[in-house]
Order: structure tokens, then C-alpha cells, then sequence
């Protein structure tokens, strides 16, 4: 049976900056965790930053412009792309460690955002975009879709 990479927090994990989750309810994700598809990552963390940590954004170019080397993860105070590279690849790790095609990746997030990242002002400004691990996984053949797509997810068992 396909697993499916899922954001951590989206299952009530407190792995947020904030120290917080953000569940996600929905009877697809109940039908998954009920079969034991589902396969958690908070590449934050697995990149080595803990909880509590200070919030990061993305300069112009957003995950795709980090691995091409013309963006970079900053928090106010300091440049914390390493973490995001090294969770990253923490995450596609695990993906092809279990042949997974599919991720639900939380919208917004400079790792796990898919359509949608702030713009890196840190003035609350959506820009269409995606995260660091988001950028790795499409680069490597793995589908990403936000839980605000979940519906979309193809229906493959
Ligand atoms: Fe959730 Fe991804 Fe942020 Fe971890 S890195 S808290 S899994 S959105």
C-alpha cells in the first residue's frame, strides 16, 4: 500500500515554532492513519532547531531559490538555512527510504508550504510559492500537496 509523508504538526504534534500543532480533521486522514499509511516529518526539527524557535521566512525565490543558492532562511536575527537544507534532506531521506510518491505538507511554511509562503519581510505577506522541503521532494518525482488540497491527493488504495 502507498505511505504518505505527512507534516508532523497537521497530526497534533507540538513541533511548531511556537510550540504548538495545528491538527488537521478530516476523514481521509482518519481512513490513512487508520491503515498506518501515514508517515511524519517536521523537518525543522529533524534539520536541528528545537521548540520553541524563533519564526523564519524565505528571501525572494523561496525554496527552489535556496537550492539554487540565490535565497536563504532567515529569522530576524539570524540566517538558519542549514537547518532547512539539513531537514530537507532528513525528509527525502525517509520518503525514499519508504518508496513514498505522495506528501501532505502544511501550506505556509518555509519547509512545508506548496502553493503558499510569506514573502520573507516577516509582514504577514502571502506570495505564492513553496518551502525548502517541499522544492527538494518535487524535485525528486515526489508529489506535495497542501492540507488544503487533500482532496486532490490520487486515491490510489
Ligand atoms: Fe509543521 Fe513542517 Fe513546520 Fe515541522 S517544519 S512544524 S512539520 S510545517
Amino acid at each position: 500500500m502507498e505511505q504518505i509523508l505527512i507534516s508532523a504538526c497537521l497530526l497534533g504534534a507540538p513541533v511548531r515554532y511556537d510550540g504548538r500543532s495545528c491538527p488537521f480533521g478530516n476523514s481521509r486522514i482518519s481512513l490513512w492513519k487508520a491503515k498506518g499509511l501515514l508517515v511524519p516529518v517536521c523537518p525543522e526539527m529533524d534539520g536541528g532547531l528545537p521548540v520553541p524557535r524563533p519564526p523564519a521566512e524565505i528571501t525572494p525565490g523561496g525554496g527552489p531559490g535556496v537550492w539554487e543558492g540565490l535565497a536563504r532562511v532567515k529569522t530576524r536575527e539570524s540566517d538558519v538555512t542549514d537547518f532547512f537544507i539539513r531537514g530537507a534532506q532528513a525528509a527525502l531521506d525517509k520518503a525514499l527510504a519508504c518508496g513514498i510518491r505522495m506528501a501532505l505538507l502544511k501550506q505556509k511554511s518555509p519547509s512545508c508550504g506548496s502553493c503558499r509562503i510569506y514573502d520573507g519581510s516577516f509582514t504577514r505577506v502571502l506570495v505564492d510559492g513553496m518551502g525548502v522541503t517541499t522544492a527538494l521532494l518535487r524535485q525528486n518525482g515526489i508529489l506535495v500537496f497542501g492540507e488544503d488540497q487533500i482532496d486532490e491527493v490520487p486515491f490510489y488504495y
